[in-house]
Order: C-alpha cells, then structure tokens, then sequence
C-alpha cells in the first residue's frame, strides 16, 4: 500500500485546490470529476487507507467526516432538497484512491443507488 497518495498532498497543501473545509481531523476538497452539480470529497487528514482499516480510535474522525457533511450541504444549500453520502471500500466498490474518503453529491435528482 502506498504512503504518499493525492488526497495527503492535498491536505498538505503540496497540491493547490480549493479547500472547502479543513480542521485538525478532516479536510474537504472539490471532486476533480464531478458526477453531480455539487461533489464534494471529505478525507480524514491521517491515511486511513480503507473502510476495513478502520479502527475504534477512528471514531471521531469519522464521525466529523458527517459533521462536515451536513455542514457543507448546509452551505450549498442542498440540504433541504437531499443528497447522497458514499464511502467506497476496494475494487468491487471501485475505490480509486486508497485513502478513505466520503463522497458528498448534490444538487439534481441522483436516481437510485444501484
Ligand atoms: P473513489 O472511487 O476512490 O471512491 O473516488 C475517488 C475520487 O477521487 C474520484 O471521484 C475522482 O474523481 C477523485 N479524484 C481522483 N484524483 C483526484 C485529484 O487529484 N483531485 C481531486 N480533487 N479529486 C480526485
């Protein structure tokens, strides 16, 4: 598994992009390839690499992961008309980077999950 992934260059801010949010745990960043008017990626600041590297001391983490959800949403007001929350978890999933993250769609009609 590798150490240095995109998502960690983002976070320290060795790649420019347009940080949403970010705190001492998470930060949120603009999808490079949006799939809905508002995709947003919100990532632990430490490499969780996967849902099943998840631990009990990832609890807070991955609770402000929603925390900042709701509050992004709020702020792009697609609150009241919903959204979709995914956290994609290997192949099958078709996770792309091994960096734990949630993805934070809205602003249309999303259609059924599958
Ligand atoms: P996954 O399939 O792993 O759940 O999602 C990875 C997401 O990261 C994809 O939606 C992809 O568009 C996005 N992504 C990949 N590389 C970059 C990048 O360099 N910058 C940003 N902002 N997003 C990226």
């Amino acid at each position: 598994m590798k150490k240095d992934n995109i998502f960690i260059n983002i976070i320290k801010k060795k790649i420019k992009v347009d940080i949403l949010y970010q705190d001492e745990l998470v930060t949120a960043f603009y999808d490079l390839n949006p799939k809905a008017p508002v995709h947003v990626l919100i990532v632990p600041n430490i490499l969780i690499p996967t849902v099943n590297h998840v631990t009990t001391n990832d609890e807070i983490i991955l609770g402000r992961l929603f925390v900042v959800a709701a509050k992004i949403a709020k702020k792009k007001n697609i609150h009241s008309s919903g959204y979709r929350l995914i956290v994609n978890c290997n192949h099958h999933a078709g996770q792309e980077i091994y960096h734990l993250h949630m993805h934070l769609l809205g602003g249309k009609p999303l259609g059924p999950l599958l």
